[in-house]
């Protein structure tokens, strides 16, 4: 299938990308490379552009006669959208509502939307299944919620097949560990534990220790990339049969930041000093998935829950790479 991926340069749609091509689609990379890695979709065709120009959009889904579309190109810094939330709602929700005037208009029906935990809020009730209440408590949950409701009613009206994926944590080096996580800045805690055990950051910082959980840190559930992605390649198979998909994608495991710490200190056999601070703003004390739902669905299935053997993929992707991409 020639699929559309909006995003493709970036963690997560780097390593569709490579699935996509591993499993004989052909995946077409969107990219504006604000975020994005050139070097990490190595000589896969890219169309650089930004989702705001809509009639580069339409040009591109005709000219590559596009048959499905996967849209990760968004924000995704819960503190930089509370301070910023214009840039937030035009990027992740307008933005992507160009995207879907552009499918309507070139009739280009299956869409699968990187969604995520954080459409939930603080859950009520752990873990966490599709049918808890959905009340976003920053303006990057917010802004995926509007994109899923958009989606719901574009489908309703009958011009739209869609799977909405909400991410947990998603971790680990994909592609046969060739493709890792390189945000700039970075704010995610594996990547950022693992600079500071390879001396690239004096210390790790663990934003709160007072949480009602077992160690006082925040439990979090962490998904190795390729079992992320292979749920999308399911997803997009079952957009045959099925208009709207709304599922959790996590490990249904949680870990602690004391845990997480723990197993890159193990994995990597250095010394990681560590500063409490703070809480940050906004995390919730829990997030752990049901995935049952996109079991039953998509007859997904983790491959990888270990965190261990996660945290050793991101390693060796760093070790790899000490600077990153070199883009
Ligand atoms: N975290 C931390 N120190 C850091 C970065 C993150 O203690 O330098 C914590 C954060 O508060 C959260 C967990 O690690 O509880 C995972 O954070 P991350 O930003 O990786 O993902 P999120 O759960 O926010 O999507």
């Amino acid at each position: 299938m020639k699929v559309l991926v909006c995003g493709g340069a970036g963690y997560i749609g780097s390593n569709m990308t490579a699935m996509l091509a591993r499993e004989g689609h052909e995946p077409i990379v969107f990219d504006n490379l604000s975020k994005g890695h050139k070097s990490a979709i190595a000589d896969k065709e890219l169309v650089i552009g930004d989702l705001s120009d809509y009639n580069l959009l339409v040009n591109t889904l005709e000219k590559y006669k596009i048959e499905a579309i996967m849209h990760f190109a968004a924000f995704i810094e819960v503190g930089e959208s509370v301070a910023e939330p214009i840039k937030y709602y035009r990027n992740n929700l307008c933005a992507t509502h160009n995207l879907l005037h552009a499918m309507e208009t070139t009739g280009v029906r299956k869409f699968i939307f990187s969604s995520t935990a954080a459409v939930y809020g603080i859950p009520e009730t752990i873990p966490i299944t599709e049918d808890s209440p959905t009340k976003p408590i920053n303006p990057y949950g917010q802004t995926k919620l509007a994109v899923e409701e958009m989606c719901h009613h574009q489908s309703e009206a009958g011009k739209l097949n869609f799977a909405a994926l909400r991410y947990f944590n998603a971790c680990g080096a994909g592609n046969n560990g060739t493709l890792g996580e390189d945000h700039r800045p970075e704010s995610h805690l594996i990547p950022l534990v693992i600079q500071a055990a390879m001396g690239k950051r004096e210390d790790i910082k663990i934003f709160g220790t007072n949480y009602p959980t077992h160690d006082g840190t925040c439990v979090r559930d962490y998904i190795h990339i390729e079992d992320l992605c292979r749920a999308h390649l399911l997803a997009l198979k079952q957009l045959d049969n099925q208009r709207e998909i709304r599922c959790n994608l996590g490990n249904e495991r949680g870990h602690s930041v004391r845990e997480v710490i723990e197993t890159v200190k193990k994995v990597s056999g250095k010394e990681i000093k560590i500063t409490e601070t703070e809480n940050r703003p906004g995390d919730p004390p829990v997030l752990t998935a049901s995935a049952q739902k996109a079991k039953d669905e998509l007859g997904w299935k983790v491959e990888r829950p270990d965190l261990e053997e996660i945290v050793e993929t991101a390693w060796k992707w760093h070790s790899d790479n000490p600077n990153g991409y070199p883009d």
